[in-house]
């Protein structure tokens, strides 16, 4: 078998095996995303409840000094009517306003802290929520992506192993080359010969569709390892008609000139790649 044929082998095994990591990895990504969505609700929410804690706290110790401040002043109130002197009445009075004074500016503290911790509690409902809708998600996204990883896994193993066989026969000159081609150009690191015009003996890259030089077609249809000229992936063909009239043809040693010359029969007036 030709080494064009093997690594044809091994790209088809490839690419398999990427379409099926390509979605277990879509998989894990949204799972990934989800994940993330929900811990920084989760932060979120523990910073809202924390927040609630200590206004709640504040609230509660100013209603009460709040109702101290009202029993102080009721007891005062007492005393002033009880009082027996003029000065004694005047510096209850006194006393009674500043007490007053206080008790007003505790009171109105009071009902801004109800609305800030009604606000915040509303938020911290809201993101309590908001976070175990999120976690559905990810206990979804966490069954979808291992549910395709047991459905790929068996696939996936199989694959691998077939990978690794068809990799031992590969010479390795010719699979460093495959596979910086996989790694640079992906599905177009290998391909077919594209008839341009059969009777007229064209024919171009089906990746980049550039006319492919004589020499480049005689040397595929021999079965050499033959990179495309102008993209560099590894050309082949299945097309048993452009072997036959390969061999039928003789095969070109020196590069004739005219292969580069513009052809009349390029439609598109495509250009021709040198070799
Ligand atoms: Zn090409």
């Amino acid at each position: 078998m030709s080494v064009t044929k093997q690594l044809l082998e091994l790209f088809s095994v490839d690419k398999q095996l990427r379409g099926l990591r390509s979605r277990l990895d879509q998989a894990e990504r949204f799972l990934g995303l989800q994940k993330t969505q929900h811990n920084e609700l989760e932060v979120q929410v523990s910073a809202l409840k924390a927040e609630t804690k200590k206004l709640r706290a504040a609230l509660h110790s100013d209603e009460a000094e709040a109702t101290r401040l009202e029993t102080k002043i009721a007891s005062l109130r007492d005393s002033m009517n009880s009082s027996k002197t003029s000065k004694e009445y005047n510096a209850i009075s006194t006393e009674l306003g500043t007490l007053k004074d206080q008790k007003s500016q505790v009171e109105d503290r009071v009902i801004a802290q109800l609305t800030k911790t009604d606000e915040t509690e509303g938020k911290y409902k809201s993101l309590t929520s908001q976070t175990s809708e999120r976690a559905k998600i990810v206990e979804r996204a966490q069954a979808d992506r291992d549910a395709k990883e047991a459905e790929v896994k068996d696939r996936l193993n199989e694959l691998t192993a077939q990978r690794a066989e068809l990799a031992k026969a590969i010479p390795a000159d010719a699979m460093k080359i495959f596979e910086e081609l996989v790694r640079v150009r992906g599905d177009e690191a290998m391909s077919h010969v594209e008839v341009v015009d059969r009777r007229a003996y064209e024919y171009s890259c089906g990746s980049c569709m550039m006319t492919l030089p004589v020499e480049s077609v005689a040397s595929i249809t021999s079965g050499k390892f033959t990179r495309c000229v102008s993209c560099h992936c590894i050309l082949y063909t299945e097309d048993t008609d452009i072997v036959k009239s390969a061999t039928a043809k003789p095969t070109p040693t020196k590069p004739p000139s005219k292969s580069k010359s513009p052809s009349k029969s390029n439609p598109g007036g495509k250009q021709t790649a040198k070799a």
